[in-house]
This record gives C-alpha cells, sequence and structure tokens, in this order.
C-alpha cells in the first residue's frame, strides 16, 4: 500500500458520502445563485411609499414610446418634457439645463476627434429639512439611435421617477436630494460633464446614486464606487437585495467602459454605480424595447436607489467619509464586507495554513516533496487550459454560426452555451484529476489547488486588492479543514471537506454567475477561469467520486480506472448536450435577428456614394452591399480615425453637405484666426470637422467652449471634432492655426436610417440592427478650402 495515495477523507461508505456531499454543494450553490436574483416586481396596487416597478414601467412606455430618442432628436424632446412633467406633478421646481459641453472621455463614437454635445439635462431638487449634503440621482433619458432605449437608459430615468414619487409621499429626507436626468450620454458622457462642469449644484460635491442597464434583464448590481467606499458599501449593504463585489469594481476599472458616473467620480464626488447586464444582446438595437424588460430588474434598481437614498436622506453625509475601499460579495441574499487592509493579512493567512497542511500531509506520509511540486506545477494545466478551452469552444460556435461575431457581448439564449463553457471546466478538471490522481495521490492534488488559491490571493492583494477574498477564502476555508480533517476522528472527515468546499461554493459560485453575463461568451475565458478557480477549491470532494485510490493498485486497477473515468465523461457528453441544445435553441429569427452593420457616405466633392459596414464577418444580407478586405476611410470621414470599414459601391443620392462660411479670417504674429459657421443643412445627430494635416491648430472654440487641440485623425486629417446634437441653426468654429497654404476643412454630417437611399432593399424580418454608433449612418462629407 502507498500511503502517498491517501486523500484527507476515507469514508466507509464512500458512494453515500459522495452522494451526500455532493448534494450538500449542490443545495448550496443553489441558494448562492439564488441570493444574486432580482426581487419579485411589485404591482401598481403596492403601498404609496415602496417602489412599485408597476408604477415605473409607465415611465418606461413613456419614454421609449416615440422610439430612439438620440439627443437633439425631437423624440428626445418628448421624452424630456413626460421627465418635466412628471416632475412638476410630483411639486418639484424641474429645469432644463441647455448647454454645450465637452466630452470627458475619448468614445468610440468619435475615434477621430473630440466629441461635444448641445445637452439639455433635467435637473431638480428635493430639498432636505436639515440638509448635510447632496445626494444625486443620476441616470440618461436618451437613447442610442439605433433602439428605443427601453432599457438603456429608461430603467435608470423611470426608477429615478418613482423613486421621487415614492419620497413625496412621505415625510422629507434631511438632505437634498437632487435629480440629473442627463442627456448625450450615449453620444459622449457629455450631458454628465455639463452638469459637473457647469451647474452650480455640482459645485460642492456628494454622493452620486447612478442608474444603468447594459442589456434587459438579471439583478442590478453595484459594480462601481468611488474611491475610499467603505462607508457607502455599509449604506449598500442594508438595501433589501444588495448584489455587488468589490472584484466588480476591480474589473471595471481595467475595461474602457464609461458610464455618467465616470464625469462625478472625475471630478471627486462619491457614490455608486449600478447596472443590470443581463440579456446583452438587445443591448442598443431596436429591441431594447419595453417589451424585452424584465420588470424585476427594474424593481431591483428601484428598491435598492429607493432604500439608499432614504438611508443616505437621513444620514450625517460628511462623516460617511471614510479613508479606505470596503472588500465586499454577496452571500445568500445579503453583502459580506469587512476593511480592504485586511486583504494581505487574509491572503498570508491562507498561504501560511495551506503550507501548514503541507507539512502534515508530508508528517503523515500522504504526500512526498517531489511529488507535492510536481502537483504543484502540473495544477497549472487546468487553470490554463479550462478558460483557453472555454473560448476556443466560443470561437468554434462562432464559426458554426457566423451571425454570433455580429452579438458584442451575449448571443439571445447564452444560458445553454454557458452551461457547456461550465461543462468543459468540468471536463478538463476532471480528465486532469483523473490522469494523475493515482500518480500523484490525491492529497498532493489538493493541496497544490489551494496553493495556487492562496498564491492567486497574494497576486490579487497586490494587482487588485477588491479580488483578493475570491480565492484567499477559498484556500484559508480549504485548507483549514483539511487540517481538521487530518486532525480529527477520521469519521468527520468528510464533514471537514464539505464545509471546505462550502465555503468555495459559497464565496466563488456567485460570482461565476455574474461574470457570464458581464464578460459575455465573448470573453467566456473570465468566468470560466474563476470556474476552474472554484474546481480546484472542491478537489477533495470530486475525490470521493472516484474509487478509493489506496490499496488497490494491481488488484482491480481496470475497474477502477474506469470508475475513475466517469465524471470526466459525464462532463464530456454535458459539453455535447448542452452545445447541441444551445445551436438548436439559439437559431437567428424574427424576434432573434441576425444583427447587421450598414452604414452609407456621400461624398459632395466627387459625387460618389459608398456602402460601409463594420461587420467583422458580413451576413449574406450585408454583403449585397460590400465587399473586400476592411480598410480604414480616413481620407473620405476623418471622423471615424484609423477604423477599418469594408466598403462598396453606392448610388449617390440628392443630399446636402452640412454648408460652411467664413464669418471672420485674421492674422497676427504669424498665427492665422479663422471663424467660421458650421450649418447642417438637414436633420441630423452630428457634424464633424477636420482640419488639414498641413496646418497646426494652436487654439480652437467650438459652440463657445474651448477644446484641446491635441487630438488628430489621422491620414491628410489633423484635428478635428464630432459636435452631437448640433442645433439647426449650426455652431460657430474658432481655430487658431500655423498654416502658409490655404486652409482645408473636411466637414460631415450624419442622420439615421437608410430606408430611403436609392440601392436600398429593406432586411428580411430575421435580419436586424447591430447597437453601434454608425449602424445605420447616412454621413454627407464635403471639403472645404479658405
Ligand atoms: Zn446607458
Amino acid at each position: 500500500m502507498q500511503a502517498a495515495d491517501r486523500a484527507f477523507a476515507r469514508p466507509a461508505h464512500r458512494g453515500w458520502a459522495a452522494l451526500i456531499a455532493v448534494v450538500i454543494l449542490a443545495v448550496l450553490g443553489t441558494f448562492a445563485v439564488l441570493g444574486v436574483r432580482p426581487p419579485a416586481a411589485r404591482p401598481a396596487t403596492a403601498p404609496a411609499g415602496e417602489f412599485s416597478s408597476a408604477r415605473a414601467f409607465t415611465h418606461v412606455e413613456a419614454l421609449a414610446a416615440n422610439g430612439p430618442h438620440v439627443a437633439g432628436s425631437a423624440a428626445n424632446d418628448t421624452a424630456r418634457e413626460h421627465i418635466v412633467s412628471t416632475l412638476r406633478g410630483l411639486g418639484l421646481d424641474a429645469q432644463v439645463q441647455d448647454t454645450v459641453s465637452v466630452q470627458g472621455h475619448q468614445l468610440s463614437a468619435s475615434a477621430g476627434g473630440i466629441g461635444l454635445a448641445r445637452v439639455r439635462n433635467v435637473v431638480a431638487v428635493l430639498p432636505g429639512t436639515a440638509s448635510t449634503g447632496r445626494i444625486f440621482l443620476v441616470a440618461h433619458y436618451d437613447s442610442a439611435q439605433t433602439g428605443p432605449g427601453g432599457n438603456d437608459d429608461a430603467a435608470g430615468t423611470s426608477a429615478i421617477l418613482e423613486t421621487v414619487r415614492a419620497l413625496t409621499s412621505g415625510p422629507r429626507p434631511r438632505n437634498d436630494v437632487v435629480l440629473v436626468l442627463t442627456d448625450a450620454e450615449e453620444a459622449c458622457l457629455c450631458g454628465a460633464k455639463a452638469f459637473v462642469d457647469q451647474h452650480p449644484l455640482a459645485r460642492d460635491g456628494g454622493v452620486v446614486l447612478n442608474l444603468e442597464a447594459r442589456g434587459s434583464s438579471g439583478p442590478a448590481i453595484m459594480f462601481e464606487t468611488a474611491a475610499d467606499n467603505a462607508g457607502l458599501v455599509g449604506v449598500y449593504a442594508g438595501v433589501p437585495h444588495p448584489v455587488g463585489t468589490s472584484f466588480a469594481v476591480e474589473i471595471y476599472r481595467l475595461l474602457p467602459n464609461n458610464t455618467d458616473f465616470t464625469a462625478f467620480r472625475e471630478v471627486g464626488f462619491t457614490g455608486l454605480n449600478s447596472a443590470y447586464i443581463d440579456g446583452a444582446a438587445v443591448y442598443h438595437t431596436p429591441l431594447d424595447t419595453p417589451s424585452a424588460m424584465d420588470q424585476r430588474s427594474l424593481q431591483h434598481h428601484g428598491e435598492s436607489l429607493l432604500a439608499l437614498t432614504r438611508e443616505l436622506g437621513g444620514r450625517d453625509l460628511p462623516a460617511l467619509r471614510s479613508d479606505g475601499d470596503a472588500t465586499y460579495f454577496p452571500l445568500l441574499g445579503t453583502l459580506v464586507r469587512y476593511p480592504g487592509a485586511l486583504n494581505w493579512p487574509l491572503a498570508a493567512l491562507a498561504l501560511a495554513v495551506v503550507l501548514a497542511l503541507a507539512w502534515l500531509a508530508r508528517r503523515r506520509g500522504l504526500i512526498t516533496a517531489p511529488r507535492q511540486a510536481v502537483a504543484f506545477g502540473l495544477a497549472l494545466v487546468p487553470l490554463l487550459a479550462a478558460p483557453v478551452l472555454a473560448q476556443l469552444f466560443w470561437a468554434l460556435i462562432k464559426t458554426i454560426r457566423p451571425g454570433y461575431a455580429e452579438l458584442p457581448i451575449d448571443p439571445y439564449r447564452p444560458w445553454w452555451y454557458r452551461m457547456a463553457a461550465l461543462a468543459v471546466v468540468a471536463l478538463v478538471t476532471f480528465t486532469w484529476y483523473a490522469l494523475l490522481r493515482r500518480r500523484l495521490g490525491p492529497a498532493a492534488l489538493a493541496i497544490a489547488g489551494l496553493a495556487w488559491l492562496a498564491v492567486l490571493g497574494l497576486v490579487l492583494a497586490a494587482l487588485a486588492p477588491g479580488g483578493s477574498y475570491l480565492t484567499a477564502l477559498p484556500a484559508l476555508a480549504g485548507a483549514a479543514t483539511a487540517l481538521a480533517a487530518l486532525l480529527t476522528p477520521r469519521r468527520f472527515a468528510v464533514g471537514w471537506v464539505t464545509l471546505g468546499a462550502a465555503v468555495a461554493v459559497l464565496v466563488l459560485a456567485p460570482t461565476v454567475v455574474l461574470f457570464f453575463p458581464a464578460m459575455g461568451m465573448n470573453l467566456a475565458a473570465a468566468a470560466t477561469f474563476l470556474a476552474v478557480l472554484l474546481a480546484l477549491a472542491i478537489l477533495p470532494v470530486v475525490d470521493l467520486l472516484h474509487p478509493e485510490a489506496d490499496g488497490q493498485r494491481g488488484l482491480d486497477t481496470l475497474r477502477a480506472r474506469r470508475r475513475g473515468a466517469l465524471p470526466a465523461l459525464a462532463a464530456g457528453v454535458a459539453v455535447l448536450a448542452f452545445t447541441a441544445t444551445g445551436l438548436a435553441v439559439d437559431r437567428f429569427d424574427r424576434e432573434h435577428p441576425e444583427p447587421t452593420h450598414l452604414m452609407y457616405a456621400l461624398d459632395a466633392d466627387t459625387g460618389q456614394a459608398r456602402w460601409l459596414s463594420e461587420s467583422p464577418a458580413p451576413a449574406d444580407w450585408t454583403t449585397q452591399y460590400v465587399s473586400g478586405k476592411p480598410a480604414p476611410v480616413t481620407d473620405l470621414l476623418p471622423a471615424f480615425g484609423d477604423e477599418a470599414l469594408l466598403s462598396g459601391p453606392a448610388e449617390a443620392a440628392a443630399l446636402p453637405a452640412p454648408l460652411l462660411t467664413t464669418t471672420s479670417d485674421t492674422i497676427a504674429d504669424g498665427l492665422r484666426t479663422v471663424r467660421v459657421h458650421l450649418t447642417p443643412q438637414r436633420p441630423s445627430r452630428l457634424i464633424t470637422m477636420h482640419v488639414g494635416s498641413t496646418a497646426t491648430v494652436t487654439a480652437a472654440t467650438i459652440g463657445g467652449r474651448e477644446v484641446a487641440t491635441d487630438q488628430v485623425a489621422g491620414g491628410a486629417w489633423g484635428f478635428g471634432f464630432v459636435f452631437h446634437a448640433p442645433p439647426a441653426e449650426g455652431i460657430d468654429v474658432t481655430l487658431t492655426v500655423r498654416t502658409d497654404e490655404k486652409l482645408k476643412l473636411r466637414v460631415m454630417d450624419a442622420s439615421d436610417g437608410l430606408s430611403g437611399l436609392p440601392g436600398f432593399r429593406p432586411r428580411p424580418a430575421d435580419v436586424g440592427i447591430v447597437g453601434s454608433h454608425s449602424s445605420e449612418m447616412l454621413a454627407v462629407a464635403k471639403t472645404y478650402e479658405i
């Protein structure tokens, strides 16, 4: 008998022990996952002091009633009027902040220029009885140009309107509550920027609660905070269904995404940012309708907002300021939290306990140093292979169904694919375990898994402290319970290792479930990496699924090996079954059309027009219009920067180019100052201008706002801007330039909707529209020389 073959738990009734342990983990896992689901929707008959998703939903329908309501459109005027009249109906003095604002961030919508917008924010104050500071409830009321914004962000706006109704139905809060319904978020976050830069109410800062929707369902996740969040997270932990993890804050900081919250956070506001993000296939598309919304998500948004506003409304706000970040995560419907200062000590303790376990296991003869070292090295295999294979799995699915490439995050019904990705993790881990278990021993493999978790706990404590708990706590619990299994009578051992695995399930399972929609199947590696960590943490329970390792060498090896291969075999069958079901269930049809990207550009200089598409894998429908390889269109449309597009010839439409007139032109100290007026000649969502790259722009004022001039489009074009929601009367632009030549100015305006164009054939019902900023764009460009 080889002692090194022994596991921590060797129950007398192995089959029963395995069954009970697995059932316990499955039940706990189910409750852990249910703990991060949104609450039930509430009817319109709910008491007046409560948040009712049914009441809020009437606002959702009103805001989305006129289809897409992009900043500057008539439909957006109607949406704004609904907000203003609702607030005035509640007795609030709602005002419209009408101004021009410069973006705070470079967005893909304006890759080749600085973004500006004419914005009209709705601002109202619910005055407090003895205010200690301001609470800002923020959501954007504009939609993308490609969809009615039934979720994004009618959800946030409506949740705020219903929250204010509930607040005004009872006693006034002590602190001022300021409502900021922003405009032009989709274009350039310009509404939020206009508020923080220009509005008197923003001067003293405060606590911002921003609401967003990047999909149509799922829990409202509190995914971003300002720095030093411990005090606010403490308040958030008191809402009815807190769903948030400090790991999300870390991940979000790494992503290029921004919301209105960014504009507030960057100028020193504190606060919390929440969004629901599942059902992302409808994001920014014509399918983002009120009927697509899971009203439980709206209820979750609003319930949390109302509870937070009530609680913060009664606090001494300056006293909430804290010196550090909290580490926090969801646990069975509650929020566990502790000071971030504990991340390092906990991670170090986890590693110390794992080392103590290894020492004891060696003394007891469960492991040998060489085998343990090999096991530690080979534990990298599932850690790396599972995410890589999950990613390859999705790449394979995309070759089977190329239309998935157009869905930026997830397909319409991602659940079967998520299950398949989890089955890939199980397949990799179980295969790895079955192959190595007899060579290296169950104890060595279990310790190797825990050691990696502990090491990652330290790495995360250094790089992304809010995520350290994810691996440090399971490592600590796994090692401590394994020690207990070795130090207490043998009959308790299964109980101990099940307890250790249970902690891992409770800590990791909700985050795995939240990370699938957060990163999407397009980044399946992210959630599957967390899943493989969970798999490694529960190896002592996985071991129970295999025949006992010791004492059987050479006796019944073949039979034992066959039985040992069963978990991996089951996982393999699950991969195939889930994949086949996913492909069968998630087909493109009328209700779930295959999204396509197409736009049209007319060059007024040459009278030539082109169809353009940013599709990575154009659908059959799109290939009627474009072909070949993607190439930059910088010279034609400088506002697109170096973005590569597919292209094809189009019939020229009778569309007027924007009109540029010179109002003054002076030279002083070798610098030429040109003042021009730029006027769209048709209703336009945006207007752009770029200066020929031979001229150096040293100063620029656009629509009354001075802007930085360091950003250039590339190719023949230098400094430029994208002005969203331009007024019909046009905008003034003043440029100071250094040049000896004539000044070349490339101007473009864009409207939306291709249906009136010559040569355009309407999409069949199962062909949809990609939710991108240039999707359905109709651009007309012209060069002026002055
Ligand atoms: Zn949004």
